[in-house]
């Protein structure tokens, strides 16, 4: 493909969904090429980028998302991109088109009406949601943690009932109120979040709750399957099951979750365990309105079947990355999981991809290089393994190391965004906030 269309129209390269791969994507993307030649469009529903993994951090209060957001608008000018805000609905293959939903004002007025943006080439990169299985109550009762407004919504509701337990506290000393939290689903959201609960319950004292100590938060973590934290070795699984339990947590795995109601968790061994706040952390899927999308081959999940190249099965101009996207390697029984690092690496081989294809050379193929599994209990402890040649395999990690390796996901993600002088400052700037800071945001 020329650099400039025959029709004298800039070659357009439209990336829909600016997350953990699809921000690093267009970032690349905009600094390679030539604003004269190249117009390369981010369209995301929401105007700042926040990196999910820290939400269960926003959610409960330890990280203030304010100052570790990304404004779109401004990261598009420093990188040489555009951005668009709005939700992709539909893609139009046959006239290369995506269409974007009517974007209204928060009273409900139109914006902007339903509109189309032209592509030469087009990223799917819009993440997963939340997968509650078709269980009864759940999408009504229980909160997910997919999206910045998510954990700002989880946090006010916990900061109100452990102020509602303050008051009674107040009133009646000898008051057994608590403040009971479930979160359903043992893997690293469910696990990292529980821990982090604790640390917040630990620090309201010190902001006008004198009364609340963690002694008045019940968390219980449940899980189907017979051990949290699957991805892990069955030890490191186990030290964290008890670090939670020191905590305080009630770990309940083999634990099958049959309904959710306004004010508890229905198990299947009929245990009905009551609660305030109810979290939904136990798996992903696509959004459903990518099923099917313009005619291409997408999973029961509704996931986008993508090639080794990225591409998208059945269109060559369309590729997918990031949870979004379901490719199984050769030879592998299960499809890439959906985590950041899978779509970093992804985001690295749609770049390749995309100047091989523009300069008509051979893509290559996507190879997923598992760096390992890191869980960090919030300041308590981090577990996790480590793969790869460095470390010859496969290595158990525990305490500071893991800490640290754990935070250099981060860091290698603000690199990405924001190259390495911003990224190496934001990240100075980030340990200054610690220590200046309040150690939790209670509004
Ligand atoms: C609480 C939590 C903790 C996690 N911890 C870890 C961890 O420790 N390690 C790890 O590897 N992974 C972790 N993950 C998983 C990881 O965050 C995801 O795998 C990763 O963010 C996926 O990247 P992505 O680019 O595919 O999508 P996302 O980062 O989810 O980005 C999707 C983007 O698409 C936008 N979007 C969605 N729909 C539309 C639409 N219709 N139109 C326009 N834009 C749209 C969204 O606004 C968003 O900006 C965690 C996830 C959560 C929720």
């Amino acid at each position: 493909m020329p650099r400039t269309r025959a029709d004298g129209k800039k070659t357009q390269i439209v990336v829909v969904g600016g997350g953990a791969g699809g921000l690093e994507l267009v970032t690349r993307l905009g600094s390679h090429f030539s604003r004269d030649d190249f117009d390369i469009i981010l369209v995301d529903r929401n105007a700042t980028h926040i990196w999910k993994p820290l939400l269960h951090e926003v959610a409960a209060g330890s990280l203030d998302a304010n100052l570790d957001e990304v404004g779109y608008r401004g990261h598009a000018y420093r990188w040489g991109y555009r951005y668009f805000d709005g939700a992709l609905e539909a893609i139009d293959r046959a006239a290369q088109q995506v269409v974007i939903a009517p974007i209204c004002d928060e009273d409900g007025s139109e914006v902007i009406g339903r509109h189309r943006i032209r592509y030469d080439y087009l990223v799917i990169a819009v993440g997963s949601v939340s997968n509650d299985f078709g269980i009864t109550g759940v999408k009504q009762h229980c909160l997910a943690l997919e999206s910045r407004p998510d954990a700002d919504r989880f946090r006010r509701k916990l900061l109100n009932q452990c102020l509602r337990v303050s008051r009674a506290l107040v009133a009646d000393p000898a008051s057994d109120a608590t403040v009971k939290v479930v979160i359903v689903g043992g893997g690293a959201t469910g696990v990292e979040l529980a821990a982090e609960l604790y640390s917040a319950a630990d620090a309201l004292g010190f902001y006008g709750l004198e009364v609340f100590d963690r002694q008045r938060l019940q968390v219980s973590l449940l899980e189907a399957g017979p051990r949290i934290l699957p991805l892990l070795p069955e030890k490191l699984a186990a030290a964290a099951h008890g670090e939670l339990e020191n905590l305080g947590v009630n770990v309940l795995a083999g634990t099958q979750v049959v309904a959710a109601t306004a004010t508890a968790i229905h198990c299947k061994d009929g245990n009905i365990i009551p609660c305030d706040i109810r979290v939904w952390a136990a798996g992903v899927k696509g959004a459903e309105f990518l099923h099917e999308i313009g005619g291409l081959e997408t999973t029961r999940n509704h996931q986008l079947r993508v090639r080794a190249t990225m591409q998208t099965t059945l269109d060559d101009s369309i590729f997918a990355l990031g949870d979004c996207a379901s490719y199984t390697p050769p030879g592998a029984e299960r499809p890439i999981p959906p985590r950041a690092q899978a779509a970093h690496q992804m985001a690295q081989t749609v770049f390749h991809n995309l100047r091989a294809a523009i300069e008509s050379r051979p893509m290559k193929d996507f190879v997923y290089e598992d760096k390992g599994s890191l869980v960090n209990l919030a300041r308590y402890s981090t577990v996790g393994s480590l793969m790869g040649n460095l470390v010859g395999g496969k290595m158990a990690i525990e305490g500071r190391l893991a800490r640290f390796v754990y935070t250099s996901l981060y860091r290698m993600h603000l690199v990405a965004i924001h190259g390495w002088m911003k990224g190496l400052f934001l990240m100075v700037v980030g340990h200054v906030n610690q220590v200046v800071r309040p150690k939790l945001k209670l509004h």
